[in-house]
């Protein structure tokens, strides 16, 4: 696994050269360790289960109908727009424009991660952001030239540090990137924390650009947009994707919603990527966007139950468990088990036990925040969470 590469600041070297500086990303490397050893894949975030069949039936009628199978209009198929719009307006009464620029479908919320910050940021702008972070987050922030200043969520309950957050704004801050619920913590940022945020953008006249693709995954926490506080819509980009809340990660559906400066700012950039976006997916998520608010409770309850197997499991073999409140990972602290650090143990661990987790000391600038911290996926079947515990346990039991 490459160490996490130096890119705090924006530096002289060329772009080409920064892209390869990065590496392949942990996830994907993870996942190879894992089919060549068979190990039970706890690591990448991927469901092992399809969404509701109702969905995939949507995609095979667009595929045959004739009428997606060429480019898609540059934001996206206009029913996917209108559902986006209805499900931010019914939910949580956020009002968005979908044929007036306000709402862009986009290749995963991941290329609208990237294109938020290529279109937002301007090379030595500074973008504060919260650690561990998602490893796109670094990539995009370095390929837009941007600096990034981690505020650091710390163990054991990673909350947002508000003086921390307070310190890491300057003059040169341009937006504050956020993710809640958070991975890889499962921390959902509470009201007072995005009140926080929030007060400090409109002190400070920042952008925020929030990835909220976990928004329908929470146990008991409330998710709230933080484009919902007074003042905020108006500079906030707002990130989702059909891939954890459908459990269709392959269909890279994503889109960023918020007003037109904002957003156009993201459509351009997301332009000279991709153009546009695979057509026929968009009408089946726009059906899946309609569905039943049952399908997300009945989701939400299951994978629920499946935290609490993984983390009773994880507790029981001596680790200390974070039980996350939103996502579908789970965060333990190995010391227990002897080895020197996450990495150590992540490498060791399927030849050792014939299972794959992901250190969190790779989604840190300060290793030393999650040396012992590593990261178990539990949007599994039961069968493979209990293969994995059962593995676990011959191991380290
Ligand atoms: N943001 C976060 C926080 C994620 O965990 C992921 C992984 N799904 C993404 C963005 C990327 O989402 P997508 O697969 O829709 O590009
Ligand atoms: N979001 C997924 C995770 O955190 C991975 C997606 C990816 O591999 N880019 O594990």
């Amino acid at each position: 696994m490459p160490a996490t590469p130096d890119v705090t600041a924006a530096s002289d070297a060329t772009y080409a050269a920064r892209v390869r500086g990065l590496g392949t990303t942990v996830f994907a490397e993870m996942s190879a360790l894992a089919q060549r050893t068979g190990a039970v894949n706890l690591g990448q975030g991927f469901p092992d289960t399809d969404g509701p069949p109702e969905v995939v039936e949507a995609a095979v009628r667009a595929l045959r109908s004739g009428r997606h199978n060429q480019y898609a209009p540059g934001p996206g198929v206009p029913a996917l727009r209108e559902s986006i719009a209805t499900h931010q307006h019914v939910r949580y009464g956020l009002g968005v424009d979908p044929d007036g620029g306000e709402v862009v479908v986009t290749t995963g919320a991941t290329e609208a991660v990237a294109a938020a910050l290529l279109g937002l940021v301007d090379p030595g702008d500074e973008v504060v952001v919260l650690e561990p972070y998602y490893d796109s987050y670094v990539a995009g922030i370095q390929m837009a030239g941007g600096v990034r200043r981690p505020v650091t969520l710390r163990a054991p309950d990673f909350r947002l540090d508000t003086d921390a957050l307070r310190a890491a704004v300057s003059p040169r801050t341009r937006l504050v990137l956020l993710n809640s619920p958070h991975n890889p913590t499962g921390t959902v940022l509470t009201r007072d924390e995005l009140s926080a945020v929030a007060e400090l953008a409109i002190e400070h006249d920042l952008l925020v650009v929030t990835d909220e693709v976990y928004e329908h995954l929470t146990y008991g926490a409330e998710h709230v947009p933080i484009a919902t506080w007074p003042g905020m819509a108006e500079r906030t980009v707002t990130i989702s994707s059909a891939g954890k809340t459908f459990s269709f990660t392959g269909w890279k559906v994503g889109w960023a919603t918020g007003p037109a400066h904002l957003v156009g700012a993201v459509a351009a950039a997301k332009q000279y990527l991709t153009f546009t976006s695979g057509a026929p997916l968009q009408p089946a998520v726009a059906t899946a966007l309609g569905l039943p608010d049952q399908v997300l409770v009945d989701l939400r309850v299951d994978l629920q139950r499946r935290r609490d197997l993984l983390c009773d499991g994880l507790s029981a073999l001596g680790l200390e468990v974070f039980v996350p409140a939103g996502t579908y990972f789970a965060t333990t602290d190995i010391s227990p088990l002897g080895y020197p650090d996450g990495t150590a143990f992540c490498l060791d661990l399927p030849t050792r036990a014939g299972v794959v987790a992901i250190p969190h000391q790779v989604f840190y600038d300060d290793a030393d925040a999650g040396r012992m911290l590593v990261r178990w996926a539990f949007c599994k079947r039961d069968q493979m969470l209990h293969e994995a515990l059962d593995r676990l346990t011959r191991a380290f039991g």
